[in-house]
């Protein structure tokens, strides 16, 4: 087997089969826990190409990548994005299990039917809240109506929807119930996520931290949940809730650390590998990608990748303390 061909296994055993790629940092909401509303963009000549990204994918699925998602930013904000998604969806059978996409959902209405046409089964919305002036102070944009419409667009485009949702101390942490009772109703699956301190923000996200243990105990007592043996391929812990008669995840990088498991690699939209969503180590795929053997080079670079992922990451939420990483999620690809 040629270093082109050879599995990506990292140091600590595990078998690397799902790729996060960022294809824009931009975004068209300003969540408070991810950006401050002065975020500095990246210079468009820095991000990939459209045939960048298809390369290092095509060069990923030939090392034994077999779930790409799409994610940023924002990424139906880009503008070729679908362009992506239906080069990528010609993998689907030959190499590839799985394209998704994590979206805000605000541009969901105009592409639901474009992303299932190339293949797209599922979609991950990110929906904190269902209020629209909570979602308004979360976001810093009026978009709830556009969300609450992409989410339609997408059932009725045959996409199944998963819901995601930040737990946040005092802001929807009443709601979280009746955001998972509306969810469980439209038939789509909730996973709840803990905050995490990546780069910085206007405030102290120590404010709003919510650990899940506190959340698993208030809805306890509200209803009856039994631990399922489901998994999604990812650090999310499910629970089947009897009386909505849905599913809930729990996704828990402060209070139970899941990296044992890892199998995911990311890429930012400037083609730097991240081996750890939590840790700085990475490689430069576009280096590669732009040198006079890019075929070797992202070989060699995906090899070097395997070498530095770490054992885990090390999240703490301190007061005043800095971010674990100065980078915004949206910049790693959430
Ligand atoms: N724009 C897309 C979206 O909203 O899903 C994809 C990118 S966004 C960065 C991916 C996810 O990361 C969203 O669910 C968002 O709420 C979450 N996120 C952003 N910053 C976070 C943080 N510091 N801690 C936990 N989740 C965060």
């Amino acid at each position: 087997m040629s270093c082109r061909d050879r599995p990506l296994v990292d140091a600590f055993n595990r078998r690397i089969t799902y790729l996060r790629l960022s294809v824009t940092d931009r975004c068209d909401l300003r969540c408070t826990y991810c950006m401050p509303e002065r975020m500095q963009f990246l210079p468009r000549k820095e991000v990939l190409s459209l045939e960048e990204l298809h390369k290092l994918s095509l060069a990923m699925i030939g090392r034994g990548i077999r779930k790409i998602r799409l994610t940023g930013g924002e990424p139906l904000v880009r503008r070729d994005v679908i362009e992506l998604v239906q080069a990528l969806g010609r993998k689907l059978g030959d190499g590839l299990d799985e394209l998704t996409l994590t979206t805000n959902g605000t541009q969901l209405v105009d592409h639901a039917e474009a992303l299932a046409a190339a293949g797209v089964r599922r979609v991950n919305v990110s929906l904190d809240t269902l209020d629209p002036a909570l979602f308004l102070e979360l976001s810093r944009r009026d978009r709830l109506t556009q969300v609450l419409e992409g989410i339609r667009a997408a059932k009725e485009a045959g996409l199944q929807v998963k819901l995601n949702a930040v737990a946040l101390k005092r802001l929807n942490q009443h709601e979280l119930p009746d955001l998972i009772a509306w969810a469980h109703g439209q038939g789509h699956e909730v996973t709840l996520i803990e905050v995490m301190p990546l780069g910085e923000v206007d405030g102290d996200r120590i404010d709003h931290y919510l650990p899940l243990t506190v959340v698993r105990d208030e809805l306890d007592r509200r209803w009856t949940l039994t631990d399922s043996p489901h998994r999604s391929g990812g650090p999310a812990r499910y629970v089947e809730v009897a009386e909505t008669s849905g599913r809930l995840g729990f996704i828990t990088p402060l209070t139970n650390n899941f990296c044992a498991g890892c199998n995911r690699i990311r890429v930012t939209a400037t083609g730097q590998l991240y081996a750890c969503l939590g840790g700085a180590e990475k490689v430069d795929l576009r280096a590669a990608l732009r040198s006079d053997s890019p075929d070797d080079g992202l070989a060699a670079a995906l090899d070097q990748a395997m070498l530095i992922k770490p054992e885990r990451h090390h999240f703490a939420i301190e007061r005043g303390a800095a971010p674990a990483q100065p980078r915004h999620m949206s910049l790693t690809g959430g």
